[in-house]
């Protein structure tokens, strides 16, 4: 297996937990989704065993990152944690496991595999639940934050 990345829609997706492959994700990555409790709690134990490998990608592929981002007229629309995931992947010409649509696109122009969280997974999906990634408020179906005004993203929920 190659090197899989995964950024936060793969971890509300369950996919550190779906198969027994090693998974690579960044520290702010990692942040974001210790903040946000989707039930599952055994992240911690996936470090212990090493599947989970959490590391920090190089400054210079950020900095390629962000570039990208620019020039697609994405900016406003990937967070940090995206991006370093991104360039994470880059760096080490991985396969990149997400469902977000701007984070898949820039990983798209940058020429890297990039694997639909649904085809990742082994589970049947029940509803998807959308949330204000700034201040972690679940949402309903609008477009955008009521409180803080980020907008809204969500993640796939599994039967079973
Ligand atoms: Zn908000």
């Amino acid at each position: 297996m190659g090197f899989d990345v995964l950024d936060a829609s793969a971890f509300y997706a369950g996919i550190p937990f779906a198969s027994s492959q090693k998974h690579h994700t960044t520290p702010q990555v990692f942040d974001e989704i210790r903040h946000i409790k989707a039930g599952y709690g055994g992240i911690e134990a996936l470090l212990d065993v090493g599947r989970l490998i959490v590391m920090e990608p190089p400054r210079d592929m950020v900095l390629r990152v962000q570039q990208t981002v620019k020039k697609a007229g994405e900016t406003g629309k990937l967070s940090d944690a995206d991006i370093s995931v991104i360039a994470l992947c880059a760096e080490h010409s991985g396969s990149l496991v997400s469902d977000d649509y701007a984070v898949s696109n820039i990983a798209k122009i940058m020429g890297l595999r990039v694997v639909p969280v649904m085809s990742a997974g082994t589970r049947r999906l029940k509803q998807w639940i959308r949330y204000c990634p700034s201040c972690k408020r679940k949402l309903q179906s609008e477009a955008r934050c009521s409180v803080c005004g980020g907008e809204a993203r969500r993640y796939p929920k599994f039967v079973g």
